[in-house]
């Protein structure tokens, strides 16, 4: 059996930075990762990463307008820490290397972003993602900890009250493995595949939180789903939000800038709930463009001149080229919202931990809460560098004063033998035709606008979903990269996840940041001004409910 102090699961910026704490802590760690680190979907992120560096902003302000971005649902104690580590962690990955654009006095650049009161998006160009992965990833040095390449976590071990280790899948060989494991870190990223229009990889499935959920976990605030405002028409490709940082402006069919009549003072840079619910409004009063690919508004960045577009946007302009076939410094871009990300995850405080004692959560698989309601842009890359290296250093801590864990035999056999069993099916549902009707159920019933009649069909049919996926047939027999199987495991998760977004949304009757519900169309601070927590049983998803952290700040309308 393999053993390691530390277990990293996710190889993403949150993974990689909790690694990293947990290797500088002296412990034995390893990382689990089913993409090499590198391909991870931190590394396509664009826009930039949120600090108040420079005397002109300050972190007061980044702590305000991360309150108000989530509707007064972030944690406000939570929010405090985050916006003060970021300077100093940005400046840190500058000293890890990570080549940031610059001003023309040589200083860190920043373009504004929506729901900032300042402009303090740190940027490269518009991979800021990928400098900053491989910059993290160079510093880890491959050297110091075990790296356990395409490799799919199963099932976390939990026995005695806390983690005892995990049972993961190897893609190349087909086998299944156990890792006894003092702590284990969830650091799975994302889960946008959940939805048919989504800016996410494909490997975005919510692996890691559909099983900590499965381990006992608490998943928190899942209802709350972004929706990014400007996707590319019929590939969801992100448009980022710098394109409008840099001055992009948004236009319906009758060239009218209609954000003017939705938020007056910051038109294009209102936070991202706000411009993606004008433009489907646009769209649904016959104020859009048609398609092929169904309604969409125009981005238009032609005004900004060729040298800024092509410089500042140099990959948006290539998947404008190549994917759209048009060029965004002669022609308008076509663009219509699409999910971007998931505020709620797995539950943790400010250090990472969760409900499970040696589990704990960072990145986008979990919810601590920052984002509340709704997460700013910029906020999320900063997120994964803050409290991954919190999560990794609570990891390593928790791992010094744990005793020795104790796997057994059978929890590999009892991880395993429904995936096998799988696969020996001469009849049975087709994963991939599960996830087809999974993610046009989630589009149609739990997007950008919902009401209760909507959220119920929709939880009417992932329940049926979820039943035919108990007879799930694997075809594929090989056991080298069979993607037939590990597609299957995905899909399962993914199904857990979509019942407990349903019943949240359904259950929070009011509206709040991204969850937008026509029939209850406001604020209700008096009854819902609290966390969802939902935990699994042989039911479905168990709904409590948590209190908000306050500071300093009362909530207000929010208006930009
Ligand atoms: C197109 C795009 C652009 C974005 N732009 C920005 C931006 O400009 N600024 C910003 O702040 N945010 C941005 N975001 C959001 C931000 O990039 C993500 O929230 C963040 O990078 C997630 O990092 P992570 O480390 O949590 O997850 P990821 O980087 O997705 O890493 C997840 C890791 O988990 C591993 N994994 C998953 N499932 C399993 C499993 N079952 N077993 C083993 N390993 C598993 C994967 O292999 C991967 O290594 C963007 C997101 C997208 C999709």
């Amino acid at each position: 059996m393999l053993r390691h102090e530390v277990v990293v699961v996710g190889a993403g910026l949150a993974g990689q930075r909790a690694a990293l704490a947990a290797v500088e802590a002296g412990r034995d760690v390893a990382i689990v990762t089913k993409l090499h680190p590198l391909r991870s979907h931190s590394g396509a992120a664009q826009g930039g990463i949120n600090a108040a560096v420079g005397a002109e902003d300050s972190v007061d302000t980044h702590i305000y307008d991360t309150v108000k971005g989530s509707d007064y649902l972030g944690d406000q104690d939570a929010i405090e820490f985050f916006c003060r580590e970021a300077g100093p962690i940005v400046v840190e990955m500058e000293h890890f290397g990570t080549i940031f654009s610059r001003s023309p006095d040589g200083s860190l650049a920043r373009r504004p972003f929506g729901g900032a009161g300042f402009p303090r998006t740190i940027y490269a160009a518009d991979r800021t993602g990928l400098a900053l992965l491989q910059a993290l990833w160079e510093r880890l040095g491959t050297e110091r900890f075990t790296l356990y390449p395409e490799w799919d976590l199963i099932r976390i071990v939990v026995r005695d009250g806390r983690v005892q280790g995990i049972i993961a899948y190897d893609r190349k060989r087909g086998e299944f493995e156990e890792i006894a494991a003092k702590s284990v870190v969830i650091a799975t990223g994302p889960a946008g595949r959940l939805y048919s229009r989504t800016t996410n990889a494909h490997s975005c499935t919510g692996d890691g939180v559909a099983v900590a959920y499965d381990a006992g976990a608490f998943l928190k605030d899942m209802e709350f789903v972004q929706f990014h405002p400007t996707a590319l028409l019929e590939t969801s490709i992100l448009i980022t939000e710098g394109a409008r940082g840099e001055g992009g402006i948004l236009k319906n069919a009758s060239g009218e800038r209609f954000m003017s009549r939705y938020a007056p003072h910051v038109l294009e840079l209102a936070s991202r709930d706000v411009v993606s619910r004008a433009i489907v409004t646009e769209v649904a009063d016959g104020r859009g463009f048609t398609g092929p690919y169904g309604g969409y508004v125009h981005l238009e960045l032609m005004h900004l001149g060729k040298e800024k577009v092509e410089s500042r946007l140099q990959e948006i302009c290539d998947f404008c080229r190549h994917f759209a076939g048009i060029d965004p410094v002669t022609e308008p871009i076509p663009v219509y919202p699409a999910q971007h990300y998931m505020m709620g995850g797995v539950g943790t405080n400010i250090r990472g931990e969760t409900n499970i004692p040696g589990l704990f959560a960072a990145g986008e698989a979990a919810c601590v809460s920052i984002h509340g309601a709704n997460r700013l842009g910029g906020n999320s890359l900063l997120e994964t560098l803050v409290f991954g290296r919190e999560a990794g250093a609570a990891a390593a801590q928790y791992a010094v004063g744990a005793s020795a864990t104790t796997m057994r035999a059978t929890d590999l056999d009892e991880a395993a033998r429904p995936i096998r069993g799988w696969s020996s099916r001469s009849e049975g549902e087709d994963p991939s035709a599960l996830r087809t009707e999974m993610q046009e159920t989630m589009e149609r019933y739990a997007g950008i606008y919902r009401n209760e009649a909507d959220l119920l069909e929709g939880l009417r049919r992932i329940r049926a979903l979820r039943s035919r996926f108990d007879r799930v047939r694997v075809v594929d027999a090989s056991k080298v990269y069979n993607l037939n199987l590990t597609d299957a495991v995905e899909v399962g998760h993914m199904l857990e996840l979509a019942e407990v977004i349903l019943v949240g949304a359904y259950a929070r009757t009011e509206s709040r940041g991204a969850h937008a519900r026509t029939d209850f169309p406001k604020r209700d601070d008096q009854k819902w001004m609290k966390h969802t927590l939902a935990q699994k049983t042989s039911t479905g998803p168990n709904l409590s409910y948590a209190p908000v952290a306050y500071t300093r700040w009362e909530p207000k309308e929010r208006v930009y």
